[in-house]
């Protein structure tokens, strides 16, 4: 009942566990995982998107790599995210690409979300993240290291309503800071921009 999902299928071979799909999945979570007398599985929900199902599938290989038990403690959902991030974008790989614009990056990597991609991004190029979905403040997220305002300063605003406005990937640049907003209409009914702020 799943379709072939060629990424999902070589990233399981290659950590030795197996996918199966359903849909709903139990208690609505976005995957679980079990153990069989083969091994680890790792159960998706094939009505995700597919970079969803494969944050999820890094998410739960990430919790058996790192010998997580049944009960999990919120620091090791924190930890487990932060290795699913490293699974689905591997270093040296990605660093050599993070001088791209968001949309390259995507491009290169299109088996992963933007928003996953720019998460990784504030690893290697200090900066903000800021995600808005519909006009409205999702996550802003400050690279350790680099200073910037909780909520996003009157400039930030202004190239995100202008992304949202002209539907596009816009750049503008002052007072010390450089800033990119990529424009995301993925067809879910959500538009959000991802707005990249750097020091220039
Ligand atoms: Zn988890």
């Amino acid at each position: 009942m799943s379709g072939a999902d060629p990424w999902a299928e070589a990233f399981a071979a290659r950590h030795r566990l197996r996918i199966r799909y359903e849909t709903p999945l139990p208690g609505r979570v976005p995957a679980y995982k079990y153990d069989d007398e083969h091994g680890p599985v790792v159960v998706l929900d094939s009505a995700l998107p597919p970079e969803r199902q494969h944050f999820s599938l890094a998410h739960e290989t990430a919790h058996v790599l790192l010998d997580h038990g049944d009960e999990i403690a919120p620091e090791e959902e924190l930890a487990a995210n932060r290795l699913a991030g490293e699974l689905l974008l591997p270093d040296p790989l990605f660093s050599e690409h993070t001088h791209l614009p968001l949309r390259e990056l995507k491009a290169e990597f299109p088996h992963a979300s933007f928003e996953v991609i720019a998460r990784r991004r504030l690893a290697f190029a200090p900066g903000v993240l800021t995600i808005v979905d519909d006009m409205r403040l999702t996550r802003r997220l400050v690279a350790d290291d680099f200073a910037a305002p909780p909520r996003p300063v009157p400039a930030e605003w202004r190239l995100i309503e202008r992304c949202f406005r002209e539907r596009a990937d816009l750049d503008d640049s002052g007072e010390g800071i450089r800033l990119h907003g990529t424009y995301v209409d993925e067809g879910r009914g959500v538009i959000r921009v991802l707005l990249v702020t750097e020091e220039a």
